[in-house]
């Protein structure tokens, strides 16, 4: 996965899509991220223990990773995760500027 929790991201495709957010969660099995506050969707609950409310809550549906372009922290553009190999490590780079991220 080349998205990880915290990273800023922009929608690029869909209902939500130019919405931002920060990854909150990470799916690597499905390939999808859960981004705060986008992807929203009503869910009715039903009462279910006695004295307990049932409504209307908003709960957040993962996007796949392909819908959503991560924004590099050092050069604020949409871009892609590149990778660089170190002498001891392989890390994240912004394949626009080319710094590490
Ligand atoms: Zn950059």
């Amino acid at each position: 996965m080349k998205l990880k929790k915290g990273d800023k991201v922009r929608v690029v495709k869909g209902k939500d899509s130019g919405k931002e957010g920060a990854v909150e969660r990470v799916w690597p099995k499905n390939r999808r991220v859960t981004i705060a506050g986008v992807n929203l969707f009503k869910r009715h609950m039903k009462p279910r223990a006695e004295g307990q409310k049932g409504g209307i809550v908003d709960f957040v549906r993962p996007l796949p990773v392909s819908d959503v372009a991560l924004v590099c922290p050092k050069c604020k553009q949409l871009t892609r995760v590149g990778y660089k190999i170190t002498d001891h490590d392989k890390v994240r780079i912004c394949r626009k500027c080319e710094q590490e991220i």
